[in-house]
Protein backbone atom coordinates (compact mmCIF):
# COMPACT_ATOMS: atom_id res chain seq x y z
CA UNK A 1 0.00 0.00 0.00
CA UNK A 2 1.43 3.49 -1.12
CA UNK A 3 -0.19 5.29 1.26
CA UNK A 4 -0.56 5.61 5.19
CA UNK A 5 -3.81 7.78 4.81
CA UNK A 6 -6.40 9.23 1.98
CA UNK A 7 -8.06 12.26 3.04
CA UNK A 8 -10.75 12.91 0.99
CA UNK A 9 -11.62 16.87 0.46
CA UNK A 10 -8.30 19.22 0.38
CA UNK A 11 -10.03 22.32 1.83
CA UNK A 12 -9.47 24.08 5.18
CA UNK A 13 -10.55 20.96 6.96
CA UNK A 14 -8.45 18.40 4.69
CA UNK A 15 -5.14 20.22 3.96
CA UNK A 16 -4.71 21.05 8.06
CA UNK A 17 -5.20 16.97 8.47
CA UNK A 18 -2.68 16.00 5.44
CA UNK A 19 -0.21 18.82 7.21
CA UNK A 20 -0.01 16.63 10.64
CA UNK A 21 0.72 13.62 8.93
CA UNK A 22 2.97 15.35 6.35
CA UNK A 23 5.05 16.40 9.87
CA UNK A 24 5.15 12.92 11.10
CA UNK A 25 6.92 11.55 7.88
CA UNK A 26 3.90 9.33 6.59
CA UNK A 27 2.72 9.00 2.97
CA UNK A 28 -0.44 10.58 2.47
CA UNK A 29 -3.09 11.15 -0.57
CA UNK A 30 -5.12 13.85 -0.49
CA UNK A 31 -7.82 13.72 -3.22
CA UNK A 32 -9.91 16.88 -3.78
CA UNK A 33 -12.88 17.80 -6.14
CA UNK A 34 -12.07 21.60 -5.97
CA UNK A 35 -15.56 23.11 -4.56
CA UNK A 36 -14.93 24.61 -1.28
CA UNK A 37 -18.18 25.64 0.12
CA UNK A 38 -16.98 29.51 0.57
CA UNK A 39 -15.88 29.39 -3.10
CA UNK A 40 -18.91 32.57 -3.54
CA UNK A 41 -17.42 34.62 -1.12
CA UNK A 42 -14.62 37.60 -2.35
CA UNK A 43 -13.24 37.89 1.31
CA UNK A 44 -12.93 35.12 4.05
CA UNK A 45 -13.03 36.68 7.71
CA UNK A 46 -12.44 35.52 11.17
CA UNK A 47 -9.89 33.23 10.65
CA UNK A 48 -6.55 34.48 12.67
CA UNK A 49 -3.64 35.40 10.48
CA UNK A 50 -5.56 35.45 7.22
CA UNK A 51 -8.52 37.64 8.35
CA UNK A 52 -9.83 39.62 5.16
CA UNK A 53 -8.42 37.53 2.35
CA UNK A 54 -10.07 35.90 -0.32
CA UNK A 55 -11.10 32.41 0.33
CA UNK A 56 -8.82 31.28 -2.38
CA UNK A 57 -5.52 32.71 -1.96
CA UNK A 58 -5.81 31.27 1.49
CA UNK A 59 -6.10 27.62 0.28
CA UNK A 60 -3.52 28.17 -2.36
CA UNK A 61 -0.99 29.40 0.49
CA UNK A 62 -1.95 26.37 2.38
CA UNK A 63 -1.69 23.92 -0.89
CA UNK A 64 1.61 25.33 -1.57
CA UNK A 65 3.10 25.13 2.16
CA UNK A 66 1.33 21.57 2.50
CA UNK A 67 3.06 20.43 -0.78
CA UNK A 68 6.52 21.29 -0.22
CA UNK A 69 6.41 18.04 2.12
CA UNK A 70 7.60 15.14 0.20
CA UNK A 71 5.53 12.18 1.52
CA UNK A 72 2.27 14.21 0.46
CA UNK A 73 0.04 13.30 -3.07
CA UNK A 74 -2.43 14.83 -4.49
CA UNK A 75 -4.96 14.30 -7.45
CA UNK A 76 -7.56 16.76 -8.24
CA UNK A 77 -10.51 14.98 -9.08
CA UNK A 78 -13.79 13.28 -6.85
CA UNK A 79 -14.20 10.23 -5.05
CA UNK A 80 -17.27 8.17 -6.02
CA UNK A 81 -17.20 5.57 -3.53
CA UNK A 82 -15.45 4.09 -0.37
CA UNK A 83 -14.98 0.88 1.00
CA UNK A 84 -13.37 -1.44 3.43
CA UNK A 85 -12.09 -1.67 6.84
CA UNK A 86 -9.32 -0.47 9.13
CA UNK A 87 -5.89 -1.32 8.37
CA UNK A 88 -7.60 -1.52 4.84
CA UNK A 89 -9.52 0.94 2.79
CA UNK A 90 -9.94 1.59 -1.07
CA UNK A 91 -11.53 4.39 -2.78
CA UNK A 92 -12.62 4.63 -6.59
CA UNK A 93 -12.48 8.20 -8.54
CA UNK A 94 -14.71 9.33 -11.05
CA UNK A 95 -12.07 8.30 -13.76
CA UNK A 96 -12.32 4.48 -12.46
CA UNK A 97 -8.89 4.80 -10.86
CA UNK A 98 -8.31 3.11 -7.24
CA UNK A 99 -6.28 3.75 -4.17
CA UNK A 100 -5.65 2.43 -1.15
CA UNK A 101 -4.64 3.37 2.70
CA UNK A 102 -4.63 1.98 5.80
CA UNK A 103 -6.76 5.07 7.59
CA UNK A 104 -9.25 7.25 6.01
CA UNK A 105 -10.07 10.71 6.51
CA UNK A 106 -13.11 12.54 5.17
CA UNK A 107 -12.94 16.09 4.83
CA UNK A 108 -15.87 16.83 2.12
CA UNK A 109 -17.98 19.81 4.01
CA UNK A 110 -21.34 20.55 3.07
CA UNK A 111 -23.27 21.70 0.03
CA UNK A 112 -25.78 24.16 0.62
CA UNK A 113 -29.28 24.94 -0.61
CA UNK A 114 -30.90 27.56 -0.20
CA UNK A 115 -35.34 28.60 -0.06
CA UNK A 116 -36.32 28.92 -3.49
CA UNK A 117 -36.57 32.13 -3.83
CA UNK A 118 -35.66 34.01 -6.92
CA UNK A 119 -32.40 36.33 -6.66
CA UNK A 120 -31.02 34.85 -3.13
CA UNK A 121 -28.79 32.14 -5.00
CA UNK A 122 -26.89 35.04 -6.98
CA UNK A 123 -26.35 37.14 -4.41
CA UNK A 124 -24.82 33.96 -1.85
CA UNK A 125 -21.66 35.23 -0.49
CA UNK A 126 -22.34 38.72 -1.91
CA UNK A 127 -24.88 40.58 0.06
CA UNK A 128 -26.95 37.25 1.29
CA UNK A 129 -25.27 35.24 4.17
CA UNK A 130 -25.07 32.65 6.89
CA UNK A 131 -22.85 33.34 9.40
CA UNK A 132 -22.79 36.76 10.97
CA UNK A 133 -19.24 36.15 12.93
CA UNK A 134 -17.90 36.24 9.02
CA UNK A 135 -19.57 38.96 7.18
CA UNK A 136 -21.45 40.75 9.55
CA UNK A 137 -18.91 43.44 10.22
CA UNK A 138 -18.32 44.44 6.85
CA UNK A 139 -22.00 45.66 6.74
CA UNK A 140 -21.12 48.31 8.77
CA UNK A 141 -24.28 48.73 11.02
CA UNK A 142 -26.92 49.20 8.45
CA UNK A 143 -30.19 47.75 8.10
CA UNK A 144 -29.92 43.84 7.99
CA UNK A 145 -32.64 40.88 7.35
CA UNK A 146 -33.29 37.43 8.16
CA UNK A 147 -34.91 34.76 5.93
CA UNK A 148 -36.32 32.62 7.78
CA UNK A 149 -35.53 28.73 6.63
CA UNK A 150 -36.53 27.10 9.85
CA UNK A 151 -36.80 27.35 13.83
CA UNK A 152 -33.61 28.80 13.83
CA UNK A 153 -34.25 31.98 12.48
CA UNK A 154 -35.15 32.85 16.02
CA UNK A 155 -31.65 32.40 17.34
CA UNK A 156 -30.14 34.26 14.50
CA UNK A 157 -32.51 37.22 14.17
CA UNK A 158 -31.76 37.54 18.06
CA UNK A 159 -27.47 37.66 17.45
CA UNK A 160 -28.67 39.65 14.23
CA UNK A 161 -29.18 42.58 15.79
CA UNK A 162 -25.64 43.40 17.30
CA UNK A 163 -24.78 43.82 14.01
CA UNK A 164 -27.40 46.75 12.90
CA UNK A 165 -31.15 47.09 12.74
CA UNK A 166 -33.10 43.78 11.94
CA UNK A 167 -35.87 43.02 10.18
CA UNK A 168 -36.56 38.83 10.70
CA UNK A 169 -39.14 38.00 7.60
CA UNK A 170 -40.95 34.83 8.95
CA UNK A 171 -41.83 33.74 5.00
CA UNK A 172 -43.94 31.09 6.73
CA UNK A 173 -41.15 29.50 7.51
CA UNK A 174 -40.22 29.10 11.24
CA UNK A 175 -43.06 29.46 14.54
CA UNK A 176 -42.35 31.95 17.34
CA UNK A 177 -44.44 31.43 20.31
CA UNK A 178 -45.28 34.99 22.67
CA UNK A 179 -42.20 34.62 25.04
CA UNK A 180 -39.44 34.53 21.45
CA UNK A 181 -41.36 37.73 20.11
CA UNK A 182 -41.12 39.20 23.19
CA UNK A 183 -37.77 38.26 23.37
CA UNK A 184 -36.72 39.82 19.60
CA UNK A 185 -38.98 42.92 20.52
CA UNK A 186 -36.89 43.63 23.54
CA UNK A 187 -33.58 43.56 20.95
CA UNK A 188 -35.28 45.73 18.38
CA UNK A 189 -35.95 43.09 15.70
CA UNK A 190 -38.98 43.85 13.70
CA UNK A 191 -41.30 41.48 12.53
CA UNK A 192 -42.52 40.41 8.87
CA UNK A 193 -45.10 38.23 8.16
CA UNK A 194 -45.67 39.15 4.44
CA UNK A 195 -44.53 36.09 1.88
CA UNK A 196 -41.02 36.86 0.44
CA UNK A 197 -41.55 36.76 -3.61
CA UNK A 198 -37.74 37.96 -4.66
CA UNK A 199 -34.81 39.74 -3.42
CA UNK A 200 -33.39 42.14 -6.05
CA UNK A 201 -30.94 45.25 -5.97
CA UNK A 202 -27.28 45.64 -5.38
CA UNK A 203 -27.10 44.83 -2.11
CA UNK A 204 -30.71 42.91 -0.96
CA UNK A 205 -33.98 44.52 -1.87
CA UNK A 206 -36.67 41.99 -0.09
CA UNK A 207 -39.86 42.04 -1.71
CA UNK A 208 -43.26 41.37 -0.28
CA UNK A 209 -46.19 39.73 -1.84
CA UNK A 210 -47.98 42.49 -0.69
CA UNK A 211 -45.92 44.72 -3.07
CA UNK A 212 -43.91 46.56 -0.57
CA UNK A 213 -40.26 46.24 -0.90
CA UNK A 214 -37.72 46.61 1.95
CA UNK A 215 -34.06 47.20 0.92
CA UNK A 216 -31.35 45.62 3.72
CA UNK A 217 -27.51 46.06 3.29
CA UNK A 218 -26.88 42.08 4.12
CA UNK A 219 -29.65 38.91 4.42
CA UNK A 220 -28.62 36.43 6.19
CA UNK A 221 -30.20 32.78 6.04
CA UNK A 222 -29.69 29.40 6.96
CA UNK A 223 -28.75 26.90 4.05
CA UNK A 224 -29.43 23.26 4.07
CA UNK A 225 -26.45 21.63 4.23
CA UNK A 226 -26.11 17.99 2.95
CA UNK A 227 -22.65 15.55 3.56
CA UNK A 228 -20.54 13.72 1.17
CA UNK A 229 -23.29 10.51 0.67
CA UNK A 230 -19.51 8.68 1.50
CA UNK A 231 -20.03 8.42 5.12
CA UNK A 232 -23.01 6.85 4.97
CA UNK A 233 -22.62 4.14 2.39
CA UNK A 234 -19.40 3.44 4.83
CA UNK A 235 -21.42 2.81 7.65
CA UNK A 236 -20.16 5.97 9.88
CA UNK A 237 -23.12 7.21 12.40
CA UNK A 238 -24.57 10.54 11.52
CA UNK A 239 -26.52 12.81 14.10
CA UNK A 240 -29.07 15.63 13.07
CA UNK A 241 -29.24 19.15 13.24
CA UNK A 242 -32.29 21.82 12.41
CA UNK A 243 -30.52 22.21 8.60
CA UNK A 244 -29.13 19.16 8.07
CA UNK A 245 -27.21 15.88 9.62
CA UNK A 246 -23.13 15.39 9.85
CA UNK A 247 -21.13 12.80 10.82
CA UNK A 248 -21.02 11.37 14.30
CA UNK A 249 -17.30 11.73 15.51
CA UNK A 250 -15.94 10.92 19.17
CA UNK A 251 -13.08 13.51 20.93
CA UNK A 252 -10.13 12.48 18.55
CA UNK A 253 -12.58 13.21 15.39
CA UNK A 254 -12.68 9.53 14.81
CA UNK A 255 -16.43 7.90 13.38
CA UNK A 256 -18.26 5.01 14.73
CA UNK A 257 -16.19 3.16 12.30
CA UNK A 258 -12.88 2.09 13.38
CA UNK A 259 -10.16 3.95 10.71
CA UNK A 260 -12.32 6.79 9.37
CA UNK A 261 -11.85 9.68 10.98
CA UNK A 262 -13.68 12.96 9.69
CA UNK A 263 -13.07 16.46 10.03
CA UNK A 264 -14.61 19.87 9.16
CA UNK A 265 -17.83 20.93 8.53
CA UNK A 266 -19.13 18.03 7.49
CA UNK A 267 -18.47 16.74 10.70
CA UNK A 268 -20.36 19.05 12.84
CA UNK A 269 -23.31 20.97 13.37
CA UNK A 270 -22.00 24.21 11.88
CA UNK A 271 -18.68 25.56 10.91
CA UNK A 272 -15.81 27.93 10.08
CA UNK A 273 -12.30 27.83 8.40
CA UNK A 274 -10.80 28.14 11.31
CA UNK A 275 -12.88 25.17 13.33
CA UNK A 276 -12.23 23.07 10.34
CA UNK A 277 -9.05 23.30 10.45
CA UNK A 278 -9.01 22.83 14.13
CA UNK A 279 -10.74 19.83 13.64
CA UNK A 280 -8.60 18.42 10.42
CA UNK A 281 -5.69 19.27 12.81
CA UNK A 282 -6.77 16.81 15.37
CA UNK A 283 -7.82 14.24 12.93
CA UNK A 284 -4.80 14.28 11.30
CA UNK A 285 -2.48 14.07 14.40
CA UNK A 286 -5.35 11.32 15.69
CA UNK A 287 -4.61 9.00 12.70
CA UNK A 288 -1.25 9.10 12.63
CA UNK A 289 -1.60 7.46 16.01
CA UNK A 290 -3.78 5.06 15.59
CA UNK A 291 -1.01 3.65 13.09
CA UNK A 292 1.18 3.14 16.01
CA UNK A 293 -1.18 2.40 18.62
CA UNK A 294 -3.11 -0.24 17.49
C1 LIG B 1 -20.83 32.15 1.30
C2 LIG B 1 -19.99 31.64 2.44
C3 LIG B 1 -19.08 32.48 3.06
C4 LIG B 1 -18.29 31.99 4.12
N1 LIG B 1 -17.45 32.86 4.71
C5 LIG B 1 -16.68 32.43 5.73
C6 LIG B 1 -15.78 33.32 6.37
O1 LIG B 1 -15.68 34.51 6.04
N2 LIG B 1 -15.04 32.82 7.41
C7 LIG B 1 -15.13 31.53 7.82
O2 LIG B 1 -14.41 31.15 8.75
N3 LIG B 1 -15.98 30.67 7.21
C8 LIG B 1 -16.74 31.08 6.19
N4 LIG B 1 -17.61 30.22 5.58
C9 LIG B 1 -17.68 28.82 6.06
C10 LIG B 1 -16.50 28.03 5.44
O3 LIG B 1 -16.60 28.10 4.04
C11 LIG B 1 -16.55 26.56 5.85
O4 LIG B 1 -16.72 26.44 7.25
C12 LIG B 1 -15.25 25.87 5.43
O5 LIG B 1 -15.08 25.96 4.03
C13 LIG B 1 -15.26 24.40 5.86
O6 LIG B 1 -14.07 23.80 5.41
P1 LIG B 1 -14.04 22.24 5.05
O7 LIG B 1 -12.63 21.95 4.70
O8 LIG B 1 -14.72 21.46 6.10
O9 LIG B 1 -14.98 22.10 3.76
P2 LIG B 1 -14.91 22.83 2.34
O10 LIG B 1 -14.11 24.07 2.41
O11 LIG B 1 -16.32 22.96 1.88
O12 LIG B 1 -14.12 21.80 1.41
C14 LIG B 1 -14.58 20.50 1.16
C15 LIG B 1 -13.73 20.00 -0.01
O13 LIG B 1 -13.99 18.59 -0.22
C16 LIG B 1 -14.18 18.38 -1.61
N5 LIG B 1 -14.99 17.16 -1.78
C17 LIG B 1 -16.26 16.92 -1.38
N6 LIG B 1 -16.65 15.67 -1.73
C18 LIG B 1 -15.58 15.12 -2.37
C19 LIG B 1 -15.36 13.85 -2.97
N7 LIG B 1 -16.32 12.89 -2.98
N8 LIG B 1 -14.16 13.61 -3.57
C20 LIG B 1 -13.17 14.56 -3.55
N9 LIG B 1 -13.34 15.78 -2.98
C21 LIG B 1 -14.53 16.06 -2.40
C22 LIG B 1 -14.91 19.63 -2.09
O14 LIG B 1 -14.83 19.75 -3.49
C23 LIG B 1 -14.11 20.71 -1.32
O15 LIG B 1 -12.95 21.09 -2.01
C24 LIG B 1 -18.41 30.65 4.54
C25 LIG B 1 -19.31 29.81 3.89
C26 LIG B 1 -20.11 30.29 2.87
C27 LIG B 1 -21.10 29.37 2.21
Amino acid sequence: MRHDVIVVGGSYAGMAAALQLARARRPVLVIDAGLRRNRFAGASHGFLSQDGQAPAAIAETCRAQLMAYPSVDWINGQVESARGQDDSFSVTLSTGEEQHARRLILATGVTDTLPDIPGLRERWGRSVFMCPYCDGYELEQAPLGVLASCDTAFHMAMLIADWGPTTLFVNDACTLDAEQEAALSRRGVALETALVTAITGDRATVHLRDGRAIPVAGLFVAPRTEGSALATHLGCEMEESPTGSFITTDSKKETTQPGIFACGDVARASGSVSMAVGDGALAGISAHQSLIFR
